[in-house]
């Protein structure tokens, strides 16, 4: 490899903003954040979130008087 022209290469902690979790990559950054991982990724742990689409439901529901 030719000298003094490559950034330098780290072993950094990438954090998951959805979850929290902490994983070892290697990377020219200081620093990654993500915004989902395979800790909490649907894909991975074979569970959906139905948070926000709930609430969109109940507004509408309730700005229509529909009773479920
Ligand atoms: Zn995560």
């Amino acid at each position: 490899m030719k000298q003094g022209i490559h950034p330098q290469y780290n072993k950094i902690k990438a954090v998951c903003t959805s979850c929290g979790a902490e994983f070892e990559v290697g990377s020219t950054a200081k620093e990654v954040r993500v915004d989902t991982c395979s800790n909490c990724h649907p894909f991975y742990t074979g569970k959906q979130r139905f948070a926000a689409a709930a609430g969109r439901i109940d507004k509408f529901n309730k700005k229509y008087g529909i009773k479920e």
